[in-house]
């Protein structure tokens, strides 16, 4: 039977070690404060909205909420940030996208001060990942880079498979296995024969966003799988982007859909808020 990488129990690990590192800055008169800011009621982003808040009390991390109506223009979103990124007592800003149609979501991420960059999604942040320099790295890459770090997964020299491209996920997870020196591979939907590449990898990483997509034809005996994706079925249940029924029992290691990657975003925005003053 493969390892499950528990996610639940990884991030939980991460937070308690943040509380600690907070509980300590906070002894020594620094505070950690991270500002929130949501556009309209969606309910989706107001679960994540409101994961993000219960996270920052467990941790003891101090919160700024903003729930601004959807009417709000992209100049007022422009001056909020420009506010915040004065501030001296805020450290982390986020928006929590989508914002509505009539603001222009890459000027508002061009908007956050890197240095308060938190999610890791301004230019400057990603273009530091990519030569190697400090900066702030996308939280759902991260996190994985700590799964399988923290469950004895070595990366070094081993032949990685990133399917998927996005900004958030794909690309920066590609170049972070690269810098823990694996030998990377990025597929996309333009890939040819998707099958046999995937089948080469001794990591395989799947964030396409389509349910079940991957099964144990596009998997190596023995490999380890993280799935990135996140749907909810006609059952009203979770699943991912791996079928994990089928794939489970030809891997060494695979993370679950829920309890494996989905956790570890919040727990590495946390750790980003915290290397904020750090930094
Ligand atoms: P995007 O839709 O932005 O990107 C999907 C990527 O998959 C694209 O690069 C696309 O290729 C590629 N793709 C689509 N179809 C295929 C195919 N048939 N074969 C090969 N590649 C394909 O998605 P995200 O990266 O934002 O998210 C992916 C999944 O991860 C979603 O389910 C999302 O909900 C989930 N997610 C989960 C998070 C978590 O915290 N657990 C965080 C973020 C996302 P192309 O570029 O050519 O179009």
């Amino acid at each position: 039977m493969a390892q499950l990488i528990d996610g639940k129990l990884i991030s939980t690990q991460i937070k308690d070690e943040l509380k600690e590192k907070v509980a300590k800055m906070k002894a020594e008169g620094t505070e950690v404060c991270l500002a929130v800011i949501q556009v309209g009621n969606d309910p989706a982003s107001s679960v994540y909205v409101n994961n993000k808040k219960k996270a920052c009390e467990y941790i003891g991390i101090n919160s700024l909420a903003y729930e601004l109506p959807e009417s709000t223009t992209e100049e007022e979103l422009l001056d909020l940030i420009g506010e915040l990124n004065e501030r001296a007592d805020v450290n982390g800003i986020l928006v929590q996208l989508p914002v509505p149609k009539h603001i222009d979501e890459d000027k508002i991420i061009k908007a956050i001060s890197p240095k308060k960059d938190v999610d890791g999604f301004h230019p400057q942040s990603v273009g530091a990942l990519c030569i190697g320099q400090p900066g702030f790295v996308s939280c759902t890459p991260a996190g994985i880079i700590q799964l399988l770090k923290r469950s004895g997964i070595e990366i070094e020299g081993k032949e990685c498979v990133v399917v998927g491209r996005s900004n958030i996920v794909g690309k920066p997870m590609s170049l972070l296995l690269l810098r823990e020196n694996g030998t990377v591979t990025v597929a996309h939907s333009r890939t040819k024969d998707l099958k046999e590449i995937c089948k080469r990898a001794d990591i395989l990483v799947v964030a396409i966003g389509k349910p079940k997509f991957i099964t144990e034809e596009y998997v190596k005996e023995g490999a380890v799988v993280i799935d990135v994706g996140i749907h909810r079925n006609a059952d009203n249940k979770l699943c991912g982007d791996v079928d994990f029924e089928a794939v489970e029992p030809h891997c060494s290691a695979i993370t679950p859909v829920p309890g494996g990657v989905g956790p570890m975003t919040i727990a590495m925005l946390m750790n980003n808020c915290v290397e904020s003053v750090e930094m």
